[in-house]
């Protein structure tokens, strides 16, 4: 019944849609991803598989060919998720969800790190750790395989003033092996074969209980919005290269979706003249950050939308940076020309926070960015 009301919400919201203006349909579907029927895209009530019909069915709606039947690359990944009422009290005092505990993926540097930094720490009949920090740490999806190891909760340490007597724990978290997800793919056939690939992740890290809803609009609602506002675009054209549109769900879990469709091409990466990836593309003050802009395949596309912006002065700056592995478009590098694009300063409503809401993500920079992109791919 819950899903059912669900569907229909989302129904609802694809129909009376104005079109007129590129924004105005990126906001579109930032507002669709980030909303909380979506579960914040994550494992949790299987929110990335709700987003990733919504795609499909947009890729279709837009007129996009489907590589798969479904326009999805179905695989499966093992996880964790985080459903249902969540609770900790420690000495009797009743601690807040996300802004005075957070739980932690577990693994050998949080450990070691803990160890290090931690004001007090105490583990739990079931294994679970509480630990004291300054701050806390960055929230994250938990990935598996790791079902064996201790959870970590951190809690800011100056709440607990005296020793840790008692704590009532309360974390239903679950461990799903080979949980079924998905990466969502279309494309649109060119003059030539020759292709041009523009990826984005839509997945995002879900919820942490009931309360709480990662939106993830900036993260990377703003991203799939620039990569489906380009497969709309080129719907509507016949494009010189065949464009090629790729979703990933994973990749807040350690790239797990790009990583997947790396190894099991749908496509042949030998013919991808550029390889674009979009990852966290609201505001943009302080303008554009492009990594492997140095590498001998790829310094042209840098070069070219630093000449592109010499004429529009779009952005304050377009900044070149090293390849390094804190995208989707890192498994490609090694099979075709690819680069990953990311907006410098705001606004925006914050980094893995649940304040990151499609009202908080600015679009002032937006179609003027989405121009120097379009004629980067030869899209008129
Ligand atoms: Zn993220």
């Amino acid at each position: 019944m819950k899903r059912i009301i669900i569907f229909s919400v989302i129904a609802m919201l694809a129909i009376p849609i104005v079109r007129s203006q590129d924004s105005a349909y990126a906001r579109y579907i930032i507002k669709t991803l980030s909303s909380d029927q979506m579960y914040g895209r994550g494992f949790c009530h299987h929110g990335d598989s709700i987003a990733a019909r919504f795609l499909a069915s947009e890729m279709k709606h837009l007129g996009l060919l489907p590589l798969q039947v479904d326009y999805m690359q179905h695989y499966t990944l093992d996880c964790y998720g985080l459903e249902g009422p969540i609770s900790l009290a420690i000495n009797g005092i009743e601690l807040q969800p996300y802004t005075q505990f957070r739980l932690i993926p577990y693994s050998s540097v949080k450990f070691n790190k803990i160890n290090a930094e931690a004001s007090w720490s105490k583990q739990l009949k079931d294994g679970t750790w509480i630990v004291g920090v300054k701050q806390l740490d960055t929230y994250a999806p938990i990935a598996g395989p790791q079902k064996a190891n201790p959870i970590f909760i951190e809690v800011i340490d100056t709440l607990i003033t005296k020793r840790i007597r008692k704590v009532k724990a309360d974390i239903p978290l679950q461990f799903h092996k080979d949980y079924k997800t998905q990466n969502v793919v279309g494309y649109v056939r060119g003059v030539i074969d020759s292709m041009i690939v523009f990826t984005a992740h839509y997945d995002h890290c879900g919820t942490m209980g009931d309360g709480i809803i990662f939106h993830g609009a900036h993260d990377n609602a703003s991203g799939v919005a620039a990569v489906m506002d380009l497969a709309r675009m080129a719907a509507a054209q016949k494009p010189y290269y065949t464009m090629v549109f790729m979703l990933f769900s994973g990749e807040e879990s350690g790239l797990l979706g790009s990583h997947y469709a790396a190894e099991n091409p749908l496509i042949e990466y030998a013919k991808v003249k550029m390889l674009c990836n979009i990852d966290m593309f609201c505001g943009g003050d302080e303008g554009i950050m492009v990594f492997n802009a140095k590498s001998q395949d790829t310094k042209q596309f840098y070069e070219q939308l630093k000449d592109l912006n010499n004429k529009s002065h779009a952005a304050v700056e377009i900044r070149p940076r090293e390849n390094r592995p804190n995208s989707d478009h890192y498994w490609f590098s090694n099979l075709c020309p690819s680069i990953f694009l990311l907006t410098m300063g705001g606004p925006y409503g914050g980094y893995h926070d649940p304040a990151d809401k499609c009202e908080s993500c600015g679009l002032v920079h937006y179609n003027s960015y989405m121009q120097m992109i379009k004629q980067l791919a030869g899209l008129e």
